[in-house]
């Protein structure tokens, strides 16, 4: 299928299920059907705990789809991505049971991006139909699909704005649900919270498993 016209979201979930989730509510009160790509060998969240699953589940049941955010970390050559990818999307849909039919690269090197990565039943994010691919860092402003994004919780590639929107007719936006709250923070605020909600959910975690956790009084 080749399209002329589209907006596609992509929200590659790095650090919280939990912000990830309360994204999905948001765009649900929106009728916004967007992809979101969760990791399975990040050191910052468990996919497959049982309130993780449930998250993801329901988000998924919003009407989201659900894709696999490829770390890198335990791949030995970029000869092996293919199967790599097959094998964490299987792993993912087995744990999930839901359907996994796409991807997107963490942290992808530009040689990865090059490769244009094509396999059966599974949408690369960066693939041509949907990223223009380019050597050099300037220049976004004349690509033929438009690649809007927050990384590094800054707008490097333009700013979503409807005048931005409107004069494209090919946009991939990508939005990392751990950059937004409803407090609209800056990037260190923003980081503060995000740890102080881990630590909220480390230590209710604790607590159900230990009947001996105790804190020091103060
Ligand atoms: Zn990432």
């Amino acid at each position: 299928m080749d399209t002329k016209r589209f907006a596609v979201i992509r929200h590659d979930v790095e650090f919280s299920v939990e912000r990830a989730y309360n994204l999905a509510k948001l765009e649900n009160t929106l009728q916004i059907n967007t992809s979101y790509m969760f990791q399975i060998r990040n050191n910052a969240y468990n996919l497959f705990s049982n309130e993780n699953i449930r998250m993801v589940r329901e988000i998924n049941g919003m009407g989201h789809k659900i894709g696999l955010h490829v770390h890198l970390g335990m791949l030995d050559s970029l000869a092996e991505i293919n199967q790599y990818i097959v094998h964490d999307s299987k792993v993912m849909e087995s744990f999930l049971q839901i359907p996994i039919d796409r991807f997107s690269f963490h942290r992808p090197p530009k040689e990865l991006l090059k490769m244009n990565v094509k396999l059966e039943g599974l949408i690369n994010s960066y693939e041509d139909r949907f990223f223009e691919f380019r050597e050099e860092e300037d220049g976004f402003e004349s690509l033929q699909i438009k690649y809007i994004s927050d990384s590094r919780h800054t707008w490097n590639y333009g700013y979503p704005d409807e005048k931005t929107i409107q004069a494209d007719s090919k946009i991939q936006f990508l939005f990392h649900p751990y950059s937004w709250t409803e407090y609209g923070y800056e990037n260190s605020l923003n980081f503060q919270s995000l740890k102080d909600e881990k630590v909220t959910i480390f230590t209710n975690t604790v607590k159900t498993e230990c009947n001996h956790f105790s804190e020091p009084s103060q």
